[in-house]
């Protein structure tokens, strides 16, 4: 445990005119990126070098995509893995892969990215919004309150690092027969009880892109483990068919004339991601110890708050969520701590209340709060087939949990580049404000 320095949090705040903990930017919030070097420089010198960037033929092909699809099909002990473009393009293909469409309802929990809704959307069909509970994912009590005759698929999204209620989620999606697609793009390497998230449900997406705990700037993967859905999101990912063993196009087999979305990766990309893969273990190392040295640090703090993290060693450790008794002591909370220096370069996303993380939040994408469609038909929320949502309405006010840990919650993103300094600082400055705005707060 570290030991703080008790009389400099008696100090007065630097947001009341004191001196800041610290003046220094903490590190940058994109795990990946202060890992890559050389060895990302390399595999893609590869790819120039022999002068083939497409994954299924060229002059002299590396075989960079198919390696990274075998590796991630190693660590996850399935099948099937389906380089993509994007995390955003994984769920477009994963939910056409399940074949929903109008008439369909796909469940989502209110705390997600816009990437899950619009997916759904554009499939023609209807996101239907699942409350959260205190694990920040989706709560299957509120789950089975849901279903309908519509459903067909939910979208479990392992939120921040962490995961939630997945084994109740996959034995409700079991006990209804609907699809559960695990969303990872913020969990990659995540783990409850020693079991990999991606490996709970009927298939899985990771991210690429910098934010996530590996990158390659962008990019994306879908795995599955059914032979069937695999093909389908073969089909879909590339052109709308399969491919024989030469990369050619394949129309023989009926089942997979589809239409694509053009999503595959290149070998470029592929080179970058998988020098990042073999370095997921080491990244995560890194967050994992800063956040359990924070974490541990501020537990005694009886009025702080945290997010329910049902396996503190599997947890990925991008993101530690405080809650705080009210809107008002979260807003100056957390002020206050970006007084003190806790923040990071400008531009960056260290430390904010959660009711300013954007489309993290169902209320806050105005493409599904006002039904938008990208043609004047209004499709799909006017197909007919859709006419059973016409009263599902997705404003602030729709699901009680989310609403109030938007208000009350915050967020610190943990850099997998902190050092111990930035760690000691982040801890006394957490200790400081909190003696100083809820220390001696009466109870709510
Ligand atoms: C980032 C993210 C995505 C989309 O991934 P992109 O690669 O950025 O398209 C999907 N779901 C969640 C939960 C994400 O955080």
């Amino acid at each position: 445990m570290i030991t703080i320095n008790e009389e400099k949090c008696k100090r007065p705040l630097a947001i009341s005119g004191g001196n800041p903990i610290r003046t220094v930017p903490l590190p940058w919030e994109f795990p990946g990126a202060y890992y890559i070097n050389e060895e990302e420089s390399q595999l893609i010198q590869t790819v120039i070098h022999h002068k083939s960037p497409f994954r299924y033929y060229g002059i002299d092909l590396q075989h960079m995509v198919d390696q990274l699809e075998t590796a991630v099909c190693e660590k996850f002990s399935v099948p099937y893995a389906i380089a993509v473009n994007s995390g955003t393009s994984a769920l477009y293909i994963a939910l056409a892969a399940f074949g929903v469409g109008p008439s369909d309802e796909v469940l989502v929990p209110g705390y997600l990215w816009v990437s899950c809704v619009s997916a759904i959307v554009r499939l023609g069909a209807i996101p239907r919004l699942v409350d959260i509970d205190d694990t920040f994912c989706m709560d299957p009590e509120d789950l089975k309150n849901k279903i309908s005759t519509h459903s067909k698929a939910i979208i479990f999204v392992h939120m921040s690092g962490a995961t939630g209620h997945i084994n109740e989620v996959k034995k409700i999606a079991q006990e209804n027969q609907l699809f559960l697609l695990e969303d990872c793009a913020q969990s990659l390497g995540t783990t409850l009880n020693r079991q990999y998230v991606g490996t709970f449900g009927d298939m899985a997406i990771f991210s690429f892109q910098l934010n996530k705990n590996i990158t390659s700037g962008e990019g994306g993967m879908i795995i599955c483990r059914d032979k069937q859905l695999y093909q389908r999101c073969f089909a879909c990912h590339d052109l709308g068919f399969s491919r024989t063993p030469s990369g050619r196009l394949d129309f023989s087999d009926t089942h997979c004339q589809l239409w694509g979305s053009g999503s595959r990766m290149s070998e470029l990309t592929a080179a970058m991601a998988l020098a990042q893969f073999k370095k997921l273990d080491k990244i995560l190392h890194a967050m994992r110890e800063s956040k359990s040295k924070i974490r541990q640090s501020l537990i005694h703090l009886e009025k702080l708050q945290f997010r329910r993290i049902l396996d503190p060693l599997g947890d990925s450790s991008c993101f530690l969520i405080t809650i705080y008794p009210s809107v008002e002591l979260c807003q100056a909370f957390t002020l206050a701590l970006v007084a003190e220096g806790i923040k990071g370069e400008k531009g960056s996303i260290t430390c904010v209340p959660m009711s300013q993380w954007g489309l993290h939040w169902y209320f806050n994408i105005p493409s599904l709060v006002n039904k938008t469609s990208w043609c004047a038909d209004g499709f799909p929320w006017s197909h007919p087939k859709n006419n059973f949502a016409n009263l599902y309405t997705y404003a602030k006010g729709s699901l009680p949990c989310c609403d109030d840990y938007a208000d009350r919650a915050a967020l610190l993103t943990i850099s997998s580049h902190l050092s111990d300094q930035d760690i000691i600082d982040i801890i006394t400055a957490f200790h400081k404000v909190y003696f100083h705005l809820l220390k001696n707060t009466k109870d709510a």
